[in-house]
């Protein structure tokens, strides 16, 4: 029986950058891969994921939050060697529901890749679930500027800090630091 794979990092930890090598990896050994993300983020557009190494992207089907993947493609005949999704943290509690179904009922590893928390230092939704029935869960460390690890996506605006707010603004111009515990409690956003 195959397996669901969580692994998460805050902003910046090459998150995508790892799901897109081990998709190459699957696909240099002539392997089939389905690559998905959520759809909630459009910035690389609809169909293409890009990591922050240049040259490292590849197309990517997208589901939005009201999609059962079960209904999207037909697991059974598709001959799958591997599922990856990428930005899991914007899945539904129900999708990940799906994707456990999916790894247990079509013997489908699924590998997926994403933030745990909010700017608030909450669990998405999907990551939420994900820790709750992931059969595999691991950590991309990532060190804040005063040394330590990295656990909270800060949102910012100038030199502040916002701690509140709506958890999802589109288009706003708001900006994002990964930051220790300390260092996002005290307001401490470095150079
Ligand atoms: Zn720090």
């Amino acid at each position: 029986m195959a397996k669901l794979y969580f692994t998460y990092g805050t902003m910046g930890s090459s998150k995508t950058a790892q799901a897109l090598m081990l998709r190459f990896g699957f696909i240099e050994r002539g392997q089939k891969v389905l690559f998905l993300k959520p759809t909630l983020d459009t910035r690389d557009g609809d169909n293409m994921i890009r990591s922050r190494i240049p040259g490292l992207e590849a197309p990517v089907k997208t589901f939005s939050p009201t999609d059962d993947i079960l209904e999207l493609y037909n697991f059974k005949f598709l001959n799958l060697d591997c599922i990856i999704v990428d930005e899991v943290n914007f899945a539904t509690k129900e999708q990940i529901e799906q994707l456990k179904y999916i790894a247990e009922e079509f013997d489908i590893p699924v590998h997926t890749f994403g933030l745990r928390a909010n700017f608030k230092t909450e669990l998405f939704e999907g990551s939420k679930r994900l820790f709750e029935i992931a059969d595999t869960i691991s950590e991309i460390k990532s060190p804040c500027h005063c040394g330590k690890k990295t656990i909270v996506n800060a949102r910012y605006k100038g030199k502040k800090i916002i701690y509140d707010g709506e958890s999802i603004i589109i288009g706003g111009n708001d900006q994002y630091k990964s930051l220790c515990y300390k260092c996002w409690r005290e307001g401490n956003l470095g150079k």
